[in-house]
Order: C-alpha cells, then sequence, then structure tokens
C-alpha cells in the first residue's frame, strides 16, 4: 500500500520533470532561432560616413519601430533604452584591432583605436572621442547619482558614460563605452 503510493508520487513527478524537459528544451530552441534572426539582421547595417567625418548639425530622428527594424535587440536595448552591455561579456572590451568605431545606428565615426586604453573595467574605453563634435554629453541621474551620460551628436544613440577617473591617460577621461553601440571597421 505504502510503497504504491510512492511509485504514483514518483510517476507524477517524473511527469512534471518531463514537462519541464520539454518546456526548457523548446525555449532553448526559440533562443537559437532569435540569435540566427538577429545574426541576419546584424548584416543589414548602416551606412558607414568616412573616418574623418565631423558631425554638420543635422539630426537623424527615426521612430522606436523604425529603429527596432535596423537593430538587433541588444543594441536597441543599448543605444535606445539606455541599456550597459555586460563586463567582460562584450564585443570589444578586449579588441587590439587597429581601426574606427562607427555609431551603429548611423554609421558616424565615433572612436578610435589609437584612443582605446586598459581600463580593467571590461568595457572599452577610450580617452577621448575621434572628434568632440560627434559625441554629446549629459548628466544623468540612473543609478542614484550624477554620471556623465554619452551619446552620439547625430543620432541620439546612448553611447556610454565618461569618467574624470584615468589620470595616467592624456585627458584624464575614461569614456566607459558599450560595445552594443558599435560597428568596428578595421583601418
Ligand atoms: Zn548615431
Amino acid at each position: 500500500m505504502f510503497s504504491k503510493k510512492i511509485i504514483l508520487l514518483m510517476k507524477k513527478h517524473l511527469t512534471i520533470l518531463s514537462l519541464f524537459a520539454l518546456i526548457s528544451f523548446i525555449s532553448c530552441g526559440q533562443s537559437s532561432d532569435r540569435t540566427k534572426s538577429t545574426e541576419m539582421e546584424k548584416k543589414s547595417t548602416v551606412k558607414l560616413e568616412s573616418p574623418d567625418y565631423v558631425w554638420d548639425g543635422k539630426k537623424i530622428e527615426k521612430s522606436d519601430e523604425e529603429w527596432k527594424k535596423i537593430l538587433t535587440a541588444d543594441q536597441y536595448y543599448v543605444t535606445r533604452e539606455q541599456g550597459t552591455d555586460r563586463a567582460f561579456n562584450n564585443e570589444f572590451w578586449d579588441n587590439h584591432e587597429d581601426g574606427i568605431y562607427y555609431c551603429v545606428c548611423c554609421g558616424m565615426p565615433l572612436m578610435d583605436s589609437k584612443h582605446k586604453f586598459e581600463s580593467g573595467t571590461g568595457w572599452p574605453s577610450f580617452y577621448q572621442p575621434i572628434n568632440e563634435k560627434n559625441i554629446a554629453v549629459s548628466t544623468d541621474m540612473e543609478i542614484g547619482y550624477e554620471r556623465d551620460e554619452v551619446h552620439c551628436a547625430r543620432c541620439g544613440a546612448h553611447l556610454g558614460h565618461v569618467f574624470n577617473d584615468a589620470p595616467d591617460q592624456p585627458t584624464g577621461l575614461r569614456y566607459c563605452m558599450d560595445s552594443s553601440c558599435f560597428i568596428f571597421k578595421k583601418r
């Protein structure tokens, strides 16, 4: 009698377990599909300006829906929703190639690898932008204290923050950037 009850209970648990396995299998399938379509979207990137392009003062404005069409989910989250990449788990924190970092939203040159330095933070760090005119800085209070938020001057894409804590660098500044806001092209 008692053991019968246990067997029944085990059967019930097994059913629940296999149900969980099935659900996680389905969701895994979904996430790989999402990655696939994300990769496809990545290929249809914006037109890149020349590396010495200086912003002419004309803004680019698009609706959220329009941005979603040309950006991957991660790119949209960072650039249009002020998101942040994960430290040490993003495309360019450890990139040592010589080249230019362009805005993923509008293709304007933003950073140059010759201004990149090892900050040890896990995010790509630069001591200055490629051109002061191509970026804009405003103050945010997102994590409870004032920070200087950096964005693309032309399209408003959120890029990261700038801190005054790099005394060993020529400007003393650390532009702490998100990889998801960049398209990198070798020189
Ligand atoms: Zn831009």
